[in-house]
């Protein structure tokens, strides 16, 4: 250690010596200069990248049509579409082809649903391809609620024919 100023007089006090030769205070009495008191704040956390979605409604919202969950709702709902049409295809009765129509509508409203909502969530998409899910989405919805409707009608009526 190199030789300091002493605190109390200012006289050196030289290397290896535990006293001022001066004045007689210790070493110890040395005080290092104090240091500003620390003015600075901590840095401010770097922001943090909005989580998709955020709190209530919209949040869900935006989970449910996530790129992720939207792959799953088309591939679902393509399904749902071709299941319907097979039972539809192959039903040997009317109550079977309305089953089967009403399944596949379902798949139908399934896809709208999913192109809507992916459509106005995954806002990285091109804004054309986004209007035409939700243009699209739409007209499939639509079109399947007419359909599965005119099948759960004709499903009634069929009932009411027989008697129930
Ligand atoms: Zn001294």
């Amino acid at each position: 250690m190199a030789a300091v100023k002493c605190n109390k007089c200012g006289g050196i006090i030289p290397d290896g010596a535990l006293f001022c030769p001066a004045c007689g205070a210790p070493k110890t009495a040395e005080q290092p200069t104090p240091t500003p008191a620390q003015t600075t704040p901590p840095p401010a956390p770097a922001p943090q990248p909005v989580p998709r979605g955020g709190p209530g409604l919209i949040g869900i919202f935006d989970k449910i049509f996530s790129k992720a969950m939207l792959m799953l709702g088309i591939s679902l709902s393509i399904l749902l579409a071709w299941i319907g049409n097979i039972i539809a295809t192959y039903a040997n009765d009317s109550g079977g082809i309305k089953i089967g129509l009403v399944i596949n509508s379902f798949g139908f409203a399934l896809l709208g649903l999913s192109l809507i909502g992916g459509g106005i969530v995954n806002k990285t998409l091109d804004k054309n391809v986004r209007a035409g899910m939700v243009v699209g989405g739409a007209i499939m919805l639509g079109m399947s609620m007419v359909l599965s409707l005119s099948s759960v009608l004709s499903a009634l009526a069929d009932m009411s024919r027989y008697g129930f």
